[in-house]
């Protein structure tokens, strides 16, 4: 195994089995699933659902790849493409997010003729060598030897510099303002902006609302396209919206959106929905091996029936929204805490040191003692100090006042090892 493939915990944590919103260990140990395996486990562990779609179709045929008609993927790609809100969509399934984003930059910079694109400061796009290429985060993008010309603009953290003390306005404002600024230095041909509405591994920060919808206008005076990176953020997860993108929804859907982990709740499915014009602008043949493969059409059919069928959207909302509530009020005795953040089950809580800088320390302790008190969570951040909270979106309000116990609990051993004593 690679060295840069890192396992949380001390001493690595090996899943055996699930059920509901629950996993075991080797040791039948039960824990209360807040990560989802990174926002994968979307609806629940062992669906039935999906269960019975991945066996009955493992049982007929295995058989993949593109040059064969499979019933499942078009079927999907019509769901898909219906949902995006994206007008004449089309729909092209890969194995993975990195895949996917990769597939939207070839179809961008073929469509623009232009190797030049537009992310955020602080995001993270995938693990490939175009992706990381358009990574915010020299810490999750190991090379500056980028096939593309990024130029990354401002708006995903507003934690620095003059930024900081801005409100909501006055920051699209200014972030408008630079990205005006940084394409009058350009060669005047950029291919698109890609950007995450919630940056998922950049600790779970939203841009305003309206940000994209403000920075649209820009783009499309330039003809620039809008991908839509809805990895995290896609199918309900933020409670108010089935996409990130409709938190911006004053400047209609997005040129392209691409998504993956929670859609196969744990298959893997990635993929990219654009305009029919942008998707058929590749000149030459394709196929794809794996990408759409019967097995993983059919469980993501199941499982979007599922999530449609029990509304996990509005599931999402109200049980995100009281979460959210006791968190917060757990974090207004905890200095340890800086900050609850999030909309629906996509939760950040970050985490200072006594002197109010970035602890990543603070953060790793809490997820060691958030498993001894029996629960899993997720952390990120740009500073690594954001423990993220993400659970399958069936979570119901029992699972989520254990789970408020148990990270009260963690949070607290954390204050007392790092931090002094809490607030009386
Ligand atoms: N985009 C975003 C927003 C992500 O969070 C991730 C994964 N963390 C990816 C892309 C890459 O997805 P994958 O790991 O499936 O390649």
């Amino acid at each position: 195994m690679p060295e840069w493939l890192a396992l949380y915990y001390r001493e690595p944590l090996e899943l055996t089995h699930g059920e509901g919103r629950h996993v075991w260990d080797a040791e039948g140990r039960r824990y209360l699933d807040f990560f989802g395996g990174i926002l994968t486990t979307m609806t629940a562990h062992a669906l039935p659902e999906v269960t019975k779609a991945v066996s009955e179709q493992a049982g007929r045929i295995l058989h993949t790849s593109t040059l064969y008609l499979d019933r499942h993927m078009v079927e999907l790609a019509e769901r898909i493409a219906t949902l995006s809100g994206i007008p004449d969509a089309r729909v092209f399934f890969t194995t993975s997010g990195t895949e996917a984003n990769d597939a939207a930059l070839l179809l961008a910079t073929t469509y623009r003729r232009s190797n030049q694109i537009l992310a955020m400061r602080n995001s993270y796009h995938g693990r490939s060598f175009s992706t990381v290429g358009i990574t915010g985060n020299a810490g999750w993008s190991p090379t500056s030897l980028s096939p593309l010309q990024t130029l990354f603009v401002q708006g995903g953290v507003r934690d620095a510099g003059p930024y900081a003390a801005l409100s909501d306005a006055e920051f699209t404002d200014a972030c408008v303002e630079d990205l005006e600024d940084m394409l009058a230095q350009t060669h005047g041909n950029v291919a698109a902006l890609i950007a995450e509405p919630v940056q998922g591994v950049g600790g779970f920060t939203s841009a305003p609302d309206g940000l994209f919808a403000a920075f649209r206008e820009v783009l499309d005076r330039h003809g620039i396209l809008w991908i839509s990176d809805e990895v995290q953020t896609g199918w309900g997860r933020t409670g108010e919206h089935f996409w990130g993108w409709q938190a911006h929804a004053a400047s209609g859907p997005p040129d392209m959106l691409t998504f993956a982990k929670g859609i196969g709740n744990g298959m893997s499915i990635g993929g990219v929905v654009a305009r029919a014009e942008v998707m058929n602008c590749l000149g030459a043949n394709s196929i794809s091996t794996f990408g759409g493969s019967p097995v993983t059409m059919a469980a993501g059919l199941a499982n979007l029936n599922y999530l449609l069928e029990h509304d996990l959207q509005g599931n999402a909302r109200r049980v995100g929204g009281l979460l959210i509530e006791r968190l917060r009020a757990t974090a207004a005795r905890l200095p340890v805490v800086r900050e609850v953040r999030g909309r629906g089950l996509m939760i950040g809580i970050e985490l200072v040191a006594a002197d109010g800088s970035p602890s990543p320390e603070a953060a790793s302790l809490a997820l060691e003692h958030a498993r001894e008190q029996g629960l899993l969570i997720g952390k990120g951040g740009r500073h690594g100090n954001t423990l993220r909270i993400a659970p399958p979106l069936s979570l119901n309000i029992a699972e989520a006042e254990e789970g408020t116990a148990a990270l009260e609990a963690a949070l607290t051993q954390v204050q007392n090892t790092i931090g002094g004593t809490e607030q009386p």
